[in-house]
C-alpha cells in the first residue's frame, strides 16, 4: 500500500499552466474570508488578470478584525479598518487603478453562525456571472470561514452559472493526508512574484508591525508565506 501524501506532494502533480489560457476572455472574481487570503493564494493571478486587461474583482467577506484581541489602541471596528485600507493597498498593486477592493464587512470568526447566511450568498451573487471564473478558498482549508466562504461562493456560482475553482491557504500547512481524488491547476506566476510579495508585505498589521499592545496576536508564519510565494499558484478543481 502507498503511503498516504501530503497535499503539497499531490498539488506538484497538477499541470503547469499559463494563465492567459487558463483565463481565456473570462473576468475573474476572487473571494477571500479575510485580508491577505486574496494575496496569499491568489496574488500572482490577480495580477496577471489585471496585466492582460481582463476584469478583476476581490470581495473581502470579513475586514479580519479578529486577528488581534484585547488590544487598547485596536479594538475591532478600529482593526477592522486598519484592515480595509491594507486590503486596498494590496489590490492596488495587484490590480492598479482599479477600485477592485470590495467589503461584505462579515463577523470574522462567525461566518458558520450568522442569522441571514441567504445574504452573503445573494451579495456573492451579485458578481458574479456566467462570464466569471471565481476562486474561493478551499473546504480543504481547516477555517471554519473558509469553508463557509466556499459553501457560499458555491451556492452562488450555482445560480449564476459562473465558474467555481478553489485556492488552498491553510491547507499548505497541514497535516492531514491529501484526498488522493483531488485534481487541478498550477498557474504560472513566476512574472508576477514581485508584485504577490509586495502584496503580502501590505498586510502590514498580519507581520506584526502595526500593533504591540494586543493580549492575543496573530502573525503570519513565514514559513507559509515563503510556501505560498512559489512561481505558481495552486487551483483544486471542483468536482460536482
Ligand atoms: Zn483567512
Amino acid at each position: 500500500m502507498t503511503p498516504p501524501r501530503s497535499h503539497a506532494d499531490v498539488f506538484a502533480g497538477f499541470p503547469l499552466v499559463d494563465v492567459a489560457s487558463w483565463l481565456g476572455r473570462k473576468s475573474l472574481l476572487v473571494i477571500a474570508p479575510h485580508p491577505d487570503d486574496e494575496s496569499l493564494g491568489m496574488g500572482g493571478l490577480i495580477a496577471s488578470a489585471a496585466a492582460l486587461g481582463r476584469a478583476v474583482d476581490v470581495v473581502f467577506v470579513t475586514s479580519g478584525e479578529g486577528s488581534h484581541r484585547g488590544s487598547p489602541t485596536h479594538p475591532p471596528a478600529v482593526l477592522a479598518r486598519v484592515r480595509r485600507e491594507e486590503a486596498t493597498r494590496a489590490v492596488d498593486i495587484l490590480a492598479p487603478g482599479r477600485n477592485a477592493a470590495h467589503f461584505l464587512d462579515l463577523p470574522d470568526g462567525g461566518l458558520s453562525t450568522l442569522p441571514r447566511p441567504w445574504e452573503a450568498v445573494e451579495a456573492l451573487a451579485a458578481c458574479m456571472t456566467p462570464d466569471t471564473i471565481v476562486c474561493v478558498t478551499s473546504d480543504t482549508d481547516p477555517h471554519p470561514d473558509h469553508r463557509q466562504s466556499f459553501a457560499w461562493a458555491r451556492e452562488a456560482s450555482r445560480k449564476t452559472g459562473a465558474t467555481l475553482w478553489t485556492y488552498p491557504v491553510w491547507t499548505w500547512m497541514s497535516d492531514t493526508p491529501a484526498d488522493e481524488s483531488l485534481s487541478g491547476v498550477r498557474l504560472d506566476v513566476s512574472a508576477r512574484l514581485d508584485a504577490k510579495r509586495s502584496a503580502i508585505a501590505a498586510h502590514r498589521s498580519q507581520h506584526g508591525l502595526v500593533i504591540d499592545d494586543a493580549e492575543e496576536a496573530f502573525t503570519l508564519p513565514r514559513q507559509m508565506v515563503e510556501r505560498l510565494c512559489q512561481p505558481h499558484e495552486v487551483l483544486i478543481r471542483i468536482h460536482e
